[in-house]
């Protein structure tokens, strides 16, 4: 969608930027640095380290710094401007979400996507606005973090951790290359960062040419007069397909395991600032059963990304379709479904993420020793186990793991799990757009609280030799000698 600038785009970004400078001056943010410098065999030390400079790292990056936890580096392995789903795998036109979420704006009215919107734009095309094109919203983002000056650093992969000491020793790869010391690190790592792709054991052993993964860099101009299928009900089932079919697919057939398609938005529906706060502090039954069930009812596509596929003469919806088998046969793809068997040239499988820590090197060092929902937070009286939530990390009240057997890995409780994985702890506030601000506001206030607790005696040990006088002595007199005068006579 095009905007026409109502004011050239520097003015109003411009006097946006000025208001914003003005309220974080009201507001003396970002507060005081107040964390003390640490060296370790003389080598400084960080106080956080955030991998992930996607929109939670972005968030938690802000918070900190604003929150004068300053000696903060971020990381990402994506090249600046290219982090998350926005413009590499991500295929919707637009957002689902509604324009009017606040984000990550943590609490301040000019960090907004409106205001950076309508600053631009002008409140008409604001007004005009649907839904937020997903090419916006990453130049938002852009601009977020270019505005709030984040120490991000792009190019960057984490590949590996170790304890030193109290320490963690974070090992980093690309543009920078060695290894950094923090005292907390924060897994801003997104949907796909705790584990990887979910990919049905069906597809194993075949050939990586005939399928990929609705997250996987796809050529698809070469699916041109192709048979393609693409299996899964969700959004990026139908983003896929629908890029697909433009691009001009011989036919796209969605296979659907579901006998119906989803057709509510369950959580989103009863969205407020009650779930955002309280889910993390129901009992851990009510959290498994809201999660259960909408586990179960899923969540459907959007309209718009249904209508964006089902325009197409050649795409067909196969329904109560599950995936019995798939084999390569004469150059295609074989699959033998429960209606019968159907001959593909390429197959999109849109089965989304999962938490298997164990399939990242990077994680290596933790994987074994982080404690998930079935080593005993979940008991069968929830109800069923389900995969995907009994695998999810118990965390923490500040998104810190927790070890599976106490003293074996004590480092977890200063790792920071600020993404997709939480949901079931934390509820939806270190994923999605909606409730990001209240996820880094929680983050924040547990590293802070930690930071002050393990530095209690260097803050007790200032608090001793602080010795600026507030009173300069030449404010009153002592009127002590008046009284003994007045009793002497
Ligand atoms: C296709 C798609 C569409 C979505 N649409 C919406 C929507 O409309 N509304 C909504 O509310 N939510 C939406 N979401 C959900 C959510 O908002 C996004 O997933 C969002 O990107 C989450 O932000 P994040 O920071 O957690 O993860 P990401 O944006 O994915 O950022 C994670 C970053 O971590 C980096 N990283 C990972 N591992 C390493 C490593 N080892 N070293 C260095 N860097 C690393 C990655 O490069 C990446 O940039 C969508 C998700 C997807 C996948």
């Amino acid at each position: 969608m095009k905007h026409t600038p109502t004011a050239p785009m520097s003015t109003g970004l411009a006097a946006l930027e000025a208001q914003l400078a003005q309220d974080l001056d009201f507001l003396e943010l970002p507060a005081k640095s107040w964390v003390p410098e640490r060296f370790h065999d003389g080598a400084p030390v960080r106080d956080v380290v955030v991998i992930g400079a996607g929109m939670c790292g972005l968030a938690a990056t802000a918070k900190l710094v604003l929150t004068g936890i300053t000696n903060v580096v971020a990381y990402d392995v994506a090249p600046a401007g290219l982090e998350g789903p926005w413009v590499t795998f991500a295929r919707m036109q637009t957002l689902r979400s509604p324009k009017t979420l606040h984000g990550p704006s943590l609490g301040l009215p000019q960090l907004t996507f409106r205001a950076w919107f309508t600053a631009q734009w002008g409140v008409e095309a604001w007004r005009a606005l649907d839904k937020i094109p997903r090419g916006q919203w990453m130049d938002y983002l852009v601009w977020y973090r270019k505005v709030l000056a984040l120490p991000v650093r792009n190019s960057v992969r984490m590949t590996g951790l170790a304890p030193v000491g109290d320490l963690i020793a974070i090992d980093i790869e690309g543009a920078e290359t060695g290894r950094v010391l923090a005292r907390h690190l924060v897994l801003a790592t997104g949907r796909s960062g705790l584990g990887g792709f979910a990919l049905p054991d069906f597809l194993k052993g075949i050939d990586r040419a005939y399928w990929a993964h609705s997250a996987d860099e796809i050529d698809f101009d070469a699916l041109k007069g192709k048979r393609v299928a693409v299996i899964g009900a969700g959004a990026s089932s139908m983003d896929n397909a629908a890029t697909a079919l433009e691009a001009g697919a011989g036919s796209v057939d969605m296979l659907i395991r579901r006998k119906e398609m989803p057709r509510i938005n369950k959580l989103t529906g009863i969205g407020s600032q009650g779930v955002v706060l309280g889910m993390h502090h129901v009992p851990d039954a009510w959290k498994w059963k809201f999660f259960d069930y909408t586990a179960s009812t899923q969540t459907p596509p959007p309209r718009s990304s249904t209508l964006r596929v089902s325009r197409h003469p050649n795409a067909r919806f196969f329904l109560d379709c599950g995936i019995v088998a798939v084999r390569e046969d004469t150059g295609s793809l074989l699959v033998e479904t429960t209606q019968g068997p159907m001959r593909y040239d390429f197959l999109i499988a849109a089965t989304g993420f999962s938490n298997d820590f164990n399939s990242r090197s990077e994680f290596a060092a933790i994987a074994p020793h982080i404690r998930t929902w079935s080593d005993g937070r979940y008991t069968p009286d929830m109800g069923l186990l389900r995969a995907g939530m009994s695998d999810a990390p118990d965390l923490g009240p500040a998104f810190e793991f927790r070890e599976r057997v106490p003293g074996s890995c004590p480092m977890l409780a200063h790792i920071h799990c600020f993404n997709d994985a939480a949901m079931l702890t934390h509820g939806k506030v270190s994923g999605d757009i909606p409730a990001v601000s209240a996820g880094a506001d929680r983050l924040v206030r547990g590293i802070a609280a930690s930071l002050f607790a393990e530095d209690v005696e260097t803050h007790f040990a200032n608090l001793i030799a602080y010795d600026t006088p507030e009173l300069l002595g030449d404010e009153w007199v002592d009127s002590t000698p008046l009284l003994q005068k007045e009793a002497a006579l």
